[in-house]
């Protein structure tokens, strides 16, 4: 049986995990375009936006006005995005806990990049500052405003004692920080997805290791972030594409550079942060390389990294897994990162070819928590 599937058009909104990258390069910018296709095409998304480094431009305004001129342009974005149809939620990066800020947009990032890792009142205080700001602005937009639903900054949410427990606890109706068959072994994150007992449906999980499912009914639910493995073909092409582009925007830079330009109006720069022990210097090179174009990769189902024809890919295996769960109606959550959109073009195709195909809708993350609630979308328990 084919099911209906439900995508959800998720993006997490945020600048570089290291703090640097202009908020108006990575994130202002992007959205204002993104949310433009997604309108001129009827589709209603979502956008995990990043609270603790609003929180902390928040913070520092008063003795850096600088801040508050983008502080303030954040939230004006957003509530545009949100006057719109689109669906905000929370995505939580804790590096930015006690961030210290040195001007000229330069930030230092000294809290741990896992939320895993803090003790469970600061995990608390996090959370419960970040859905407390969002639901102060956007009920002056929509008094029924909710946050329901919560993404862990680089994925890290199990194994938890407290994560799950304290999100349930606060009135989140979901987790989408599980993609299961990834792996991060780095100076800032270690976690291991590889074996998730549900990769693809809305699930019950233990609540002390989102990882498995539970045996019983839950007061939280973990839908997994999409993810799909091969494509090695297509990812060469993407590669080879990106090359281009990043080539040309550099030429392009070269050419148009003003003297009066902000030095800070930057794309950010990621250092080693998301190389894997192991895989730096020459050996770890082509080891990713093997890794990449050989033996295929995991993906997870992030457009900003995808290129058409592994978006293609993804869709054939999200109709396969969708089979597979032999479920009425399920919801599938996509990612996309505004900041890392090296062309909108392949995003634009995808959005014309595949919402309008047979059993497939588009939902926003609100909507995956009411049918959640509601039962048109079911749960599974072990
Ligand atoms: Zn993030």
């Amino acid at each position: 049986m084919q099911p209906v599937i439900y995508l959800a058009f998720v993006d997490d909104w945020e600048v570089r995990g290291n703090g640097t990258g202009d908020p108006r390069a990575l994130q202002f910018e992007p959205m204002r375009k993104l949310v433009k296709i997604f309108n001129n095409y009827g589709i209603r998304s979502s956008f995990n936006v990043e609270v603790m480094q609003q929180l902390a431009y928040r913070n520092l305004q008063e003795r850096f006005p600088e801040l508050k001129v983008i502080a303030d342009e954040w939230e004006q974005v957003v509530k545009e995005s949100f006057r719109q149809g689109h669906d905000i939620q929370l995505h939580v990066h804790p590096q930015w806990w006690g961030a210290n800020y040195e001007g000229h947009g330069n930030w230092k990032l000294g809290g741990d990049w896992s939320i895993l890792t803090y003790p469970s009142q600061q995990i608390r205080a996090m959370l419960v500052s970040g859905k407390q700001y969002l639901e102060t602005l956007l009920r002056e937009v929509d008094p029924a405003y909710a946050c329901v639903s919560f993404r862990a900054g680089s994925w890290c949410a199990a194994p938890s004692e407290y994560l799950l427990p304290i999100l349930s606890e606060l009135g989140f109706v979901f987790d989408m920080s599980i993609v299961a068959g990834i792996r991060s072994d780095t100076p800032q994150v270690k976690l291991d997805y590889t074996r998730c007992e549900e990769p693809f449906a809305p699930y019950y999980p233990d609540l002390r290791d989102a990882r498995r499912v539970s045996r019983s009914l839950e007061p939280i639910v973990c839908i997994p972030t999409n993810s799909f493995s091969g494509a090695r073909v297509a990812v060469l092409r993407r590669d080879f594409g990106k090359a281009r582009v990043g080539l040309r925007r550099k030429i392009h830079e070269l050419r148009n550079r003003k003297p009066e330009a902000l030095p800070a109006l930057s794309r950010g720069r990621s250092g080693d942060e998301w190389t894997n022990k192991g895989e730096s210097g020459a050996v770890g090179f082509s080891k990713r390389v093997f890794k990449r174009y050989i033996l295929g990769q995991t993906h997870i189902a992030d457009l900003s990294r995808l290129n058409y024809a592994m978006m293609r890919r993804m869709m054939v295996n999200i109709r396969k897994q969708g089979a597979k769960s032999g479920l009425a109606r399920v919801p599938v959550i996509l990612e996309n990162h505004t900041k890392d959109i090296f062309d909108f073009s392949h995003i634009e195709r995808f959005i014309a070819t595949f919402t309008r195909s047979p059993n497939l809708k588009t939902v926003t993350l609100t909507e995956i928590a009411n049918g959640l609630r509601d039962g048109t979308f079911k749960v599974r328990t072990a």
